[in-house]
């Protein structure tokens, strides 16, 4: 990456970190993945259970990797026969490894889901919800990050997972009420109640989509 980009992200992720902060949220920075890795081990205790939705960029990091070869109760909801009660066992779980659509600059979280399991543990249920956020990811305000969100997270996504949606097929929004949506909820994270719950390591590295 271009060092003036570096120095640039440098920067605003501290102004993100103390937007978090005044949410009641936790930020850090990670020059890199390497360092992303080694902070997000710090925060998940060995024995924890752990679980995931769709956290690509925690795949990118090495995280998940990590966390199935380690000492470490991984909730595989892919590869359980009973989704539904992986799904549920999951709300219980000591953290949830996550990434977010898009991020503002002061901190403000947003995601967009279709089933929805993702947006609801991040709302309510694991102890602690960990979220991997490439610097990618931060838009100026709430209003840019739904068009990130709608604009370049979800026709990806659609494309990914074979989805039958407008977006899949012309790269943008059409504000579809298609049955494959993937824009069946919106969260936008403000302010957790719960301090010690939430935690975003922003990674100076483009991950995720
Ligand atoms: S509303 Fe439809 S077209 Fe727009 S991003 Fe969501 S799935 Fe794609």
């Amino acid at each position: 990456m271009n060092e003036n980009i570096v120095k640039r992200n440098e920067l605003l992720a501290k102004k993100v970190i103390a937007g978090l902060e005044s949410r009641n949220m936790t930020g850090y920075y990670a020059a890199n993945k390497e360092e992303a890795l080694k902070k997000a081990l710090e925060l998940i205790p060995e024995g924890s259970s752990v679980t995931m939705g769709g956290a690509m960029s925690a795949h990118e990091i090495g995280l998940v990797e990590a966390v199935k070869n380690g000492n470490y109760n991984f909730i595989d909801r892919d590869k359980a026969e009973d989704k539904r009660a992986a799904m549920l066992a999951a709300y219980d779980a000591d953290v949830f490894l996550v990434s977010a659509n898009a991020m503002t600059e002061d901190g403000v979280i947003v995601n967009i889901d279709g089933n929805s399991n993702r947006v609801s543990a991040i709302a309510q249920g694991p102890k602690k919800v960990l979220f991997i956020v490439g610097m990618n990811k931060i838009c100026d305000d709430v209003d840019g990050a739904m068009k990130r969100a709608r604009n370049v997270a979800a026709p990806i996504n659609a494309q990914r997972f074979g989805l039958n949606t407008p977006c899949a097929k012309t790269g943008s929004c059409m504000n579809c009420k298609s049955p494959d949506t993937i824009c069946c909820q919106f969260l936008i994270t403000r302010f957790s109640r719960h301090k010690d719950r939430i935690h975003v390591i922003l990674v100076n590295d483009n991950l995720g989509f």
